[in-house]
């Protein structure tokens, strides 16, 4: 396990586009760890989501918690677990857009709100090597949408209709968290 340097605004490597990763290497042991490296990184900075790019590694991958658990009645909500997509691949499943806030790793401390489609099919990989192949809607489909996008390049910044509603973290929390 290790926790991997994070990539910030800035750096070359956010701005580029990652390459696919051969089908032939899903299950290679080096893929293995830097897939679990990147689940500790992840979890070490309280991120939701990391790209490849984002520890300076330029592949088509990223980690990400997908899924919104249900909590059974009476019982505290289960962790969500976090999956790897390889090669992922997005369609909007619909033409609604909807604006939300988001925070990037990469670009610490500053939250702004983002529109984005609220519904998704995400295809790809999984770190297995199977076929994913996923509807998502509303936070898991921003966060593959926001993850996919460091694969070409983009950040966050890119798709703000108006950069009005950038704030750094502390305001955010004081004027903004309840929205
Ligand atoms: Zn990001």
């Amino acid at each position: 396990m290790a926790i991997l340097k994070v990539a910030r605004m800035g750096h070359p490597v956010l701005r580029m586009k990652a390459r696919p990763i051969a089908p032939a290497d899903f299950k290679h042991p080096a893929l293995q760890s830097l897939i679990d490296d990147m689940l500790d990184t992840m979890a070490e900075y309280h991120g939701v989501g990391l790209a490849a790019p984002q520890i300076h590694e330029s592949l088509r991958l990223f980690v990400g918690i997908l899924e919104s658990v249900k909590p059974e009645p009476g019982k505290e909500p289960p962790e969500p677990e976090p999956i790897a997509v390889i090669n992922p691949e997005i369609t909007a499943l619909t033409e609604e857009i909807i604006e939300d806030w988001e925070g990037c790793l990469s670009i610490p401390d500053i939250r702004g709100r983002v529109p984005r489609p609220r519904e998704i099919r995400l295809r790809g990989f999984s770190r297995e090597g199977g076929r994913l192949d996923l509807t998502l809607r509303d936070f898991p489909a921003r966060v593959a949408l926001h993850e996919t996008d460091h694969l070409d390049g983009v950040l966050f910044f890119d798709r703000m209709r108006t950069f009005e509603s950038l704030t750094f973290l502390d305001e955010y929390s004081r004027y903004h968290a309840k929205d």
